[in-house]
């Protein structure tokens, strides 16, 4: 083995393409050293000079430029994909060639907001950059969920025939954190029941027991589960029909209502949940509705992955508004003394950035925050697949 495989200091561009954003990341997985990032926003938009992921893909290689990072001359180890939905079919991140682009192409019925983007992404990106490309996939950690977790109620052949089932999202996000907070706590995975709470521009829960996930809160899509900031999370599924009928909603516009206008947007108008809170705290009251809301759905998943652990160890705050926002976890542990669950109040008001415990000493259990990284969990993952 050369000296340069023993110290491969060539970092992975990890690539997030979603419909309206292309996000990058130039990191070291080994050292974690973040060597540049950045967003492309507004792709496809009216007014907006960048037209697709692969306009978004040469604003980023300009931007680079600016910054003096030669990408064709950085000796790049892999590019590293986020892809949302790997239907049944990936379980694993998987290095790219033409068959596997292809499926991931087709998997784009099962999510048609999100797959298409990261197809054009890599299209464009597999063009540009003679490395390995690798997909990590949003599904990949909870494609061992049980399969008591995993099945819908409808029947069987249909379920077989249209694949479907709960897949799970934020895989990567959860399966990092979970890790983080063992190390955060000294304890090993395999010891931890574990309550994750990823709370970002999309919200999801798990149950995590020993390091392997048995239950989340999104399903075949990443609409089902926690009000998050566009989408309604759990809804009454008659209510399609009931749209469809009453209001005279075609599909497309059901899909639209419930993915981008509803949520904490569809009840407040805003769906930047720092000025949700302002809001709450100017006295708005339909912010204070949204507000509620969104907790008593947390509380409800809180409760319900207690249950489904027999206890937990420790509940864990991840993304945005669960690292920063301390009214979110104060409220989300209010009136839990019971199961064991409480915040110190100084601990929670501290906006560290690292990974901390902010529940009282000798508490039954470990209140954390956690932050997530997926662009260094995605840069791990290509880098373990390529080496
Ligand atoms: P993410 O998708 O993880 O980037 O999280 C984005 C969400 O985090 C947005 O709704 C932000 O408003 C929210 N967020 C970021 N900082 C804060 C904060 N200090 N308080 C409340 N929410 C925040």
């Amino acid at each position: 083995m050369s000296q340069s495989q023993h110290t491969d200091d060539r970092p992975v561009l990890v690539l997030n393409a979603g419909s309206s954003s292309l996000k990058y990341q130039l990191l070291v997985p080994e050292s974690g050293e973040v060597r540049t990032g950045g967003v492309v926003e507004r792709i496809g938009e009216r007014g907006s000079d960048v037209a697709d992921p692969a306009a978004a893909l040469e604003t980023m290689t300009d931007r680079l430029l600016e910054e003096g990072i030669d990408l064709g001359k950085v000796p790049l180890r892999a590019v590293g994909h986020r892809v949302v939905h790997g239907g049944p079919d990936f379980s694993e991140p998987v290095v790219i060639d033409d068959a596997v682009l292809q499926r991931i192409r087709q998997l784009s019925a099962l999510a048609p907001l999100h797959n298409p983007a990261a197809v054009t992404g890599i299209e464009a990106a597999r063009e540009h950059y003679d490395v390995p490309h690798v997909a990590v996939f949003d599904t990949a950690y909870f494609s061992s969920l049980p399969a008591a977790a995993s099945t819908y109620a409808v029947p069987r052949e249909l379920a077989e025939k249209h694949s479907i089932r709960r897949y799970g999202f934020h895989g990567t996000s959860h399966q990092f954190v979970a890790q983080a907070t063992a190390e955060l706590l000294g304890h090993p995975l395999v010891d931890l029941r574990q309550v994750i709470l990823h709370l970002g521009n999309g919200c999801s829960a798990s149950a995590v027991r020993g390091g392997r996930p048995v239950e989340t809160s999104m399903g075949l899509t990443p609409l089902q589960g926690l009000v998050m900031g566009t989408r309604s999370g759990d809804v009454d599924p008659g209510l399609h029909a009931y749209l469809a009928r009453e209001a005279g909603l075609t599909l497309d516009e059901i899909e639209a209502l419930l993915n981008k206008r509803s949520g904490v947007l569809g009840l407040s108008g805003v769906n930047d949940f720092r000025e949700l809170v302002h809001l709450v705290e100017a006295g708005d009251e339909d912010a204070r509705l949204a507000f509620d809301v969104f907790i008593h759905r947390l509380k409800h998943y809180v409760g319900a992955y207690l249950a489904i652990l027999g206890g937990a160890d420790v509940l864990v705050f991840t993304a945005g508004i669960g690292q920063h926002s301390a009214t979110v976890r104060a409220a989300v542990a209010e009136g839990l003394d019971e199961l064991g669950i409480a915040v110190d109040p100084s601990r929670n008001e501290d906006d560290s950035t690292q990974p901390r415990v902010i529940s009282p000493d000798g508490s039954r259990v470990v209140v954390a925050v956690v932050p997530t990284n997926e662009e260094l969990a995605i840069a791990r993952q290509t880098a373990d697949l390529v080496r």
